[in-house]
């Protein structure tokens, strides 16, 4: 992608947390591009409007020209972004993901110095990739008891010679459409990260023993993309891969979850299907202590938006205490996406060195207290104020 010095970049401030998170992200990310160009680079900020602001103003909590700007850049960013309970409708993600086609999420789990559960925590250094367009999500589903279900339901057993046990009488039933194109579209987004980032060990990760039409299709499939052209020679799948080289490996979902948890330095990159990869991403994500801590992307061809992990938090929202984390980091993995990458780093160094003194919101410190360790609570804003003077002084 060929990227301006100066780049008009929307973004979404979000609902409940996203008022006080968001800005903290703008901050740094200033900071950190000011640090490294001075005054060769800029970002101009445009906030587009969604959720309860576009309500606010108005306008329906998605509204057409917020996606028509969204189109027009190479990237976005935005904090998270709440679907009221009982009003109906589908989640706002779920039509930003549908329409933009944002067909990858990425989510690199790594650890900063962060509170954590596990052992040696610096052992976590995954980056996940979580098909985003295909599976379960895709929403078709029969709920018991209705005329829908009955005639699914009379279909497969009478013309495909499905068992009544399989299907009884009260049976629901959910679809779970997979397609070559979007899952090898999809891979290919995937290895070409591993290749850029000197990743070598690569899990393709599903339940293909049981699901052979969809999971099962899906790991051959990344097979088949890894002897294309691009890929020949560089995505192996025998032997030690060598400098240039990613090795894909053939993994059980429920042996990946095992694995990630017990010997997670295994693992450098995951790809995989959209129910697996809610999962895993979740669960990677533990390991460095929750969501809160990680960054994410959703990856199209064209257009990237890069977004908190959690969710608006509204029990917290407004007290000045929300961790700013994840969506610092999303504005860091924002700058990686456009080749900033002396921006990005100067971001995660900042934060790590932050963490290192003991300094975070009242999650953060908590944990470390939990570890008997010494900590400094701090609100979102004199975290991220806090993150700046490490730029700043670095
Ligand atoms: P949540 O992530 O908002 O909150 C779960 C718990 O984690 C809460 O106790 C909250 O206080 C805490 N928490 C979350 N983020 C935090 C942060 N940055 N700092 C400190 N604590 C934090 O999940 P939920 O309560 O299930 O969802 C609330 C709303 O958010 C729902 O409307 C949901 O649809 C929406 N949501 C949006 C996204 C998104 O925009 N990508 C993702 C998940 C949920």
């Amino acid at each position: 992608i060929t990227v301006p010095d100066n780049p008009i970049i929307p973004f979404i401030m979000g609902d409940g947390i996203g008022f006080e998170i968001t800005p903290e992200m703008i901050k740094v990310v200033n900071a950190a591009v000011e640090k490294v160009y001075g005054n060769s680079k800029k970002i101009y900020w445009l906030e587009v409007l969604a959720g309860d602001k576009a309500e606010e103003n108005g306008l329906n909590r998605m509204p057409q020209e917020t996606l028509d700007l969204l189109k027009q850049s190479i990237v976005s960013i935005k904090g998270p972004l709440g679907t009221p309970v009982g009003k109906g409708g589908k989640s706002l993600n779920a039509i930003l993901r549908q329409s933009m086609d944002f067909y990858s999420a990425i989510r690199p789990v790594f650890y900063m110095g962060q509170p954590s559960p596990i052992p040696n925590p610096e052992r976590v250094n995954v980056t996940v990739f979580r098909e985003n367009s295909d599976d379960v999500y895709m929403a078709i589903e029969y709920m018991p008891k209705t005329e829908e279900v009955k005639k699914v339901k009379e279909f497969f057993i009478n013309q495909m010679g499905v068992s009544e046990y399989a299907l009884p009488e009260d049976v629901g039933i959910t679809v779970k459409p997979m397609s070559e194109y979007k899952t090898k579209r999809h891979v290919r987004k995937a290895f070409r990260y591993a290749l850029e980032n000197g990743k070598k060990h690569i899990a393709v990760v599903g339940k293909g023993n049981i699901m052979k039409a969809t999971e099962g299709a899906f790991i051959n499939w990344a097979f088949e993309v890894a002897q294309e052209d691009e890929f020949k020679g560089k995505i192996i799948t025998e032997g030690e891969p060598q400098e240039g080289q990613a090795k894909i490996y053939k993994v059980i979902t429920d042996q990946m979850l095992m694995q990630l948890v017990l010997k997670p330095e295994y693992y450098d990159v995951i790809i995989t299907q959209n129910l697996n990869g809610d999962y895993i991403s979740d669960l990677a994500s533990a390991l460095v202590g929750g969501p809160g801590f990680v960054p994410s992307g959703n990856i199209g061809d064209g257009y990237a938006l890069f977004e908190s992990t959690h969710g608006t938090a509204n029990d917290i929202a407004g007290k000045g205490i929300a961790n700013p984390l994840s969506i610092i980091l999303s504005g860091a993995m924002m700058l990686e996406y456009l080749g900033w990458k002396d921006a990005s780093n100067v971001i995660y160094k900042a934060v790590k060195q932050v963490i290192s003194e003991g300094k975070g919101t009242p999650d953060i410190a908590n944990g470390f207290r939990k570890l008997g360790k010494q900590a400094v609570e701090l609100s979102t804003q004199a975290f991220g104020d806090e993150i700046v003077k490490a730029i700043k002084n670095n």
